[in-house]
């Protein structure tokens, strides 16, 4: 009986010994990659067992690799970052197809193994790039257009200016045009746009697009604000608030407008990818207010309340005056934007907007096609304004540029058109 139950313990024993020393689960391997992918880097395969890793082993195969296996052993350890780095293969500088097999082998007494491999395209040159041609000076606030070849296929390309990215169109196979803009806020010396290209592998590369720009000064104005405008803008924009007007002014004025600013900005994010526009763009009729990029002091008394700049141009002509395209387009936008009032934008291809601003009504639905010189709508006083008038902006990839190199022919010729090609034009 004794040694029944002697017996009978061992085997529980023997069991229990069973199950925690024998694993049958193999090792995992994470790649950090997919199956095909492009990278211009070294990597880091992680390979880990419950039980614990005896051995690691990897090959590396094409190029200048051959396959030799590589080996790490008596590792111990339940989890492995495997050192992996194909630019060793790497024979001359061009991209290269490796294929990584990584077996490993775990520490459980019936030696559980993982066999995988994954093949990926190893680059780490950048892009080819190559302007071909395009404006040779810009000024504070103005616009350019620039022409590019690119070696490759590229995941990303435009331009690029601080934080600002303008985005750049396939106009030919490898060739690219990109609109891009010295905003009025960024000094002459401070303008360094770079024409960019990020291939598949990541690799970036930037040129500059070969222009000069120039500085340009802007109007200063002061805006004296009065107890009756302030009444009427709140009225107008937030009648049920119970603040005072000047309080209602200054966030109208300041957190509205950027609210306004990005919601525009958005807008022109969409875009047809041609050109549908045609020569100068027209100036509506009037008298102009305002101009573009104007420093606006807002002072209440002898109070400074807010500062401001002034994006496009305000154009005064007799109140509800009929309201053209500037150009041919295609409505892209039709609605209230705050300040702007009701706001009918056009977009003109390859990123270019046009903005019609403090509308009484509009006659164009989004979606229709306009021509130059269309009545879209007729003027008037929504939004925050001191009277009856036309706000008119250009805009480039969202950002302001001043429409009045817009207006004139020769400007818009020797600029602009003259390096566009002809392709993708719409008669
Ligand atoms: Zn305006």
């Amino acid at each position: 009986m004794k040694k029944i139950t002697f017996l009978a313990v061992l085997i529980v024993c023997g069991l229990v010994a069973f199950y925690l020393y024998i694993d049958t689960t193999p090792p995992v391997i994470s790649w950090g990659v997919a199956e095909d992918d492009s990278i211009n880097h070294a990597l880091k395969v992680n390979v880990a067992d419950d039980i614990g890793l005896k051995e690691v082993c990897y090959t590396l195969t094409g190029g200048a690799c051959t396959g030799e296996e590589r080996c790490s052993r008596e590792l111990q350890t339940q989890s492995f970052d495997l050192p992996i780095d194909p630019d060793q293969c790497v024979v001359n500088s061009e991209p290269l197809e490796v294929k990584i097999t990584v077996k490993a082998v775990d520490s459980s007494l019936i030696t559980n193994k993982t066999d995988a491999s994954i093949t990926l395209t190893y680059d780490n040159k950048a892009p080819n790039l190559m302007t071909l041609q395009g404006s040779l000076s810009l000024k504070r606030g103005g616009a350019g257009v620039v022409l590019y070849e690119v070696g490759e296929v590229p995941s990303e390309t435009g331009v690029l200016l601080g934080d600002l990215h303008f985005r750049a169109f396939e106009f030919e196979p490898n060739k690219y045009l990109s609109f891009y803009a010295h905003p009025y806020n960024v000094k002459a010396d401070e303008f360094k746009p770079r024409v960019f290209a990020v291939d598949a592998a990541g690799n970036l590369r930037k040129i500059r697009p070969g222009s000069r720009t120039a500085s340009h000064t802007y109007r200063k104005e002061v805006i004296e604000l009065n107890d009756d405008f302030l009444e009427t803008v709140k009225d107008k924009m937030m009648a049920t608030s119970t603040r005072p007007p000047l309080d209602v002014f200054v966030e109208i004025n300041n957190k509205v407008r950027q609210e306004n600013y990005q919601k525009i900005a958005q807008i022109c994010q969409n875009t047809e990818q041609k050109k549908l526009w045609e020569g100068a763009f027209l100036r509506n009729q009037g008298a102009t207010k305002a101009g573009f990029a104007d420093s606006r002091t807002y002072k209440y008394g002898s109070e400074v309340v807010s500062k401001q700049v002034h994006l496009g141009l305000d154009i005064a002509g007799i109140n509800n005056t009929q309201i053209f395209a500037a150009n041919h387009g295609k409505v892209l936008f039709v609605g209230d934007i705050g300040i702007y009032g009701n706001v009918v934008i056009i977009d003109h291809g390859y990123g270019l907007h046009s903005l019609y601003g403090h509308l009484h009504q509009t006659n164009v639905q989004e979606g229709d096609i306009v021509r130059k010189g269309d009545v879209i709508a007729v003027s008037g006083e929504t939004g925050l304004v001191f009277g009856d008038h036309l706000h008119y902006e250009m805009r480039i990839s969202g950002v302001a540029v001043n429409p009045i190199e817009w207006f004139d022919n020769v400007w818009v010729l020797n600029n602009i058109e003259s390096y566009l090609p002809s392709v993708g034009e719409e008669k």
